[in-house]
């Protein structure tokens, strides 16, 4: 078994170095780079697809939910241009894969959740690998958390139809939030920042994400059914 264990764990370091040489491609930042290489993701998926943990795609989490793409973890981040000093609001923990990439770059992060469970396993695993930085809160129907803002960052990792407005209202002025915003099945990944006189957005590219659920959602947002 333990032979088995040290093939798998083999396995999954040449994977991460395949992955790292594929962002390394797309991604600039090198401090963002050196944060995918350290936080281990198969840390965050189920033991059934851990084997995978390394391929550049989604995965599932369990209660019909995803932990995102490497590459559009590495592009949202890389949009809010985090240099160490920031405190920043994550809707959407899911796996808390995307919480502690984000630890690792500023100084404080709070993440919201609306599955409880997942929220409770997040925290769990992000405390076992020592972020103390990372706040997870298992939320209702309110959207963000607004009892400590204003932010410097806001990430929503869930597509919604429009800019939710709650959110802008929990930025810091000349802050920036990434929200994936469109269809149900297709988005533009945004990027919003917060000025004196309103917003302004600027379109980052297609992307795929899961529905943001609640207040902010589309009307007939319904819970997903796992
Ligand atoms: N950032 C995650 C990916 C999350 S998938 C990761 O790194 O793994 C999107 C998550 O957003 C799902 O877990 C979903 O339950 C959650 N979600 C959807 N609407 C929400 C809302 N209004 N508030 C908080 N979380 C929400």
């Amino acid at each position: 078994m333990a032979g088995m264990a040290r093939i798998a764990s083999h396995r999954l370091e040449q994977a991460k170095a395949a992955l790292l040489a594929e962002l390394r491609l797309e991604v600039r930042d090198r401090r963002l780079l050196e944060a995918m290489s350290r936080v281990p993701r198969e840390r965050f998926v189920p033991p059934e697809v851990q084997p995978y943990a390394y391929d550049n795609r989604p995965l599932p989490i369990g209660y019909g939910q995803t932990i995102s793409q490497p590459l559009i973890v590495a592009v949202m981040t890389e949009a809010l241009g985090l240099r160490g000093s920031e405190k920043v609001l994550e809707i959407g923990t899911g796996s808390g894969y995307q919480a502690a990439i984000v630890a690792e770059l500023a100084a404080e992060v709070v993440t919201v959740e609306r599955v409880a469970p997942l929220a409770e396993r997040a925290s769990l695993v992000l405390a076992d690998l020592g972020y103390r930085n990372v706040h997870v809160h298992a939320v209702g129907d309110e959207l963000g958390w607004p009892e400590e803002a204003p932010y410097d960052a806001i990430l929503v990792t869930a597509g919604a139809p429009g800019v939710p407005r709650e959110l802008v209202d929990q930025l810091a002025g000349g802050g920036r939030m990434v929200v994936p915003v469109g269809g149900r099945d297709l988005q533009d990944l945004l990027r919003v920042t917060r000025r004196a006189t309103g917003i302004s957005v600027e379109r980052l590219g297609p992307c795929r994400f899961v529905p943001l659920v609640g207040r902010g959602a589309w009307p007939d947002g319904a819970e997903p059914s796992s």
